[in-house]
């Protein structure tokens, strides 16, 4: 049996970190105050949702209650345990079968009263996903309750689910398992695994999980196969890292050196390092870390935002560090130390021996709004022949218009209401010029191309574009290669 399962909470009282959720079951478990009969468990991640709809149920039926929780030894726990009735049905509705079926399924046989159980359950995780149908005949359902039966419903997104259905049931929130609960509950699995464990390991551990139990035993579980719940077998069974290379990573970033960044980001990528899943640890590290560097780690953690948003969209996870940080190198984020403001193929020769360098104690040097960077990341471009192949349109002159960059975009595709057009164009979209008012605009994806050449949809942006500069601008929209576009950039 996998530590996962045999670690499972079985009881409320075993169930790490839910105090202010099983106290209040077990208390209505032991004053058989039952009169609410449905419920909905929301937390935004797997946690115990499951497991405590499970324990529920059993405390229902329990014939021998211990002090409020379930004995899971008289015959209707072990029934619920062994799925060994009829009367306790856990469908997941993320599953199709089960968004087509329900309503036959389960809803039609609810007329029936238990044949085995004192109270038939019915546990639907993940309860946003049934389809409207479905939700209409669990409403008319649960409106009219019957003694003998009881629906927990589990959700990790609650918005999702009608407000006729969340108004019928006892809502209960979940919270993240305290970081030191956690610890302690995986401290106690090694002690009765006999697992020799490193205090610092079961913090990665913990963190890697973010909160969710269930992987936190299962990465236990992978590593011992291999030996003891070491740092080094847990970086190197899970391709994650200990803090010590995060931090050392940080401090060649800050030393702005683009080649030493572009090394090291190669070293990490070949030591089968998951450079998402890295990505994801430097924004922790920094948000433990936060106030030992503060300016530099919140503009830090910005570029690895950027990064973690593209990485999924792009096959060369190294390229994209690459990419995202050397913007950072070049100086095309205005708030980037004065020092870094040559700009690509600017003076970095230059730079590297210029006066201005960060200070010792790393707080990037204040702003200086008098000397913006050149914000075009085609500035070379524009006099060579790289231009875009499907790019007819005559190179002028670049009159640089310091506030239109993909930033500003960043932030207009964060204004726009509709979430589909939202994702739809943002990461895909990209400034290659302003030039006389017009701004050239490169995308990457041949369906947000569409999207963005829809008329409605190029006003909506010129409006914008408009709130946000006080200027109008024209847009001139082409498409390129993502993979092209990613090479030119890194020229
Ligand atoms: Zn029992």
């Amino acid at each position: 049996m996998s530590l996962a399962n045999k670690y499972r909470p079985t009881t409320f009282d075993t169930t790490v970190g839910q105090e202010h959720i099983t106290d209040i079951l077990k208390s209505k478990i032991k004053n058989s105050q039952q009169n609410n009969h449905n419920y909905l468990f929301f937390w935004p991640r797997w946690t115990w949702k499951t497991s405590v709809a499970r324990i529920l149920s059993k405390a229902m039926n329990c014939l021998d209650l211990q002090d409020g929780n379930p004995c899971n030894k008289c015959a209707n726990c072990i029934a619920i345990n062994e799925w060994k009735t009829l009367d306790y049905v856990e469908i997941d509705a993320a599953s199709h079968t089960w968004v087509d079926n329900i309503r036959e399924e389960i809803l039609a046989k609810t007329d029936y009263p238990p044949t085995q159980l004192k109270k038939k359950i019915y546990v639907i995780d993940e309860v946003h996903m049934l389809s409207k149908g479905a939700f209409n005949a669990l409403l008319k359902t649960i409106e009219e309750p019957k003694d003998y039966m009881s629906f927990i419903l589990a959700t990790t997104e609650i918005e999702k689910v009608p407000e006729t259905i969340v108004s019928r049931c006892q809502v209960f929130n979940f919270k993240k398992i305290p970081a030191e609960k956690m610890v302690a509950r995986l401290q106690e699995i090694c002690k009765q695994e006999n697992l020799w464990y490193e205090d610092e390991a079961l913090d990665l551990i913990e963190r890697m999980a973010e909160w969710c139990a269930r992987d936190a035993v299962k990465y236990i579980d992978q590593v011992s196969v291999f030996g003891d719940i070491s740092v080094k077998n847990v970086t190197n069974l899970l391709g994650i890292v200990g803090d010590n290379t995060i931090k050392e990573f940080l401090e060649i970033i800050k030393s702005w050196d683009r080649a030493n960044i572009f090394t090291r980001v190669d070293e990490i990528n070949s030591q089968w390092i998951d450079l998402a899943q890295f990505a994801k640890q430097v924004i922790m590290y920094i948000d433990h870390h936060l106030m030992e560097d503060v300016e530099f780690f919140l503009k830090i953690s910005e570029f690895f935002g950027e990064i973690l948003s593209m990485i999924r969209y792009y096959p060369y996870p190294n390229m994209v560090y690459k990419i995202v940080l050397n913007k950072c190198v070049s100086g095309d984020d205005r708030e980037c130390p004065p020092l870094l403001k040559g700009g690509i193929g600017g003076a970095e020769g230059d730079l590297k021996k210029s006066s201005v360098s960060p200070d010792k104690s790393g707080s990037p040097a204040p702003l200086d709004k008098g000397a913006q960077p050149e914000k075009s990341i085609w500035k070379k471009q524009d006099s060579s022949s790289q231009a875009p192949q499907n790019d007819t349109v005559e190179t002028k002159k670049v009159e640089q218009q310091s506030e239109i960059n993909d930033e500003l975009f960043s932030k207009i595709w964060d204004q726009i209401d509709s979430k589909t057009l939202q994702h739809g164009l943002k990461n895909f979209v990209h400034v290659k010029s302003v030039t006389d008012w017009k701004i050239e605009l490169i995308v990457i994806d041949k369906m947000a191309e569409i999207t963005l050449k829809k008329e409605e949809n190029q006003k909506l942006l010129e409006q914008k574009i408009l709130e946000n500069t006080g200027k109008s601008y024209s847009l001139d929209i082409f498409y390129m290669d993502k993979d092209e576009y990613f090479s030119q950039m890194m020229l």
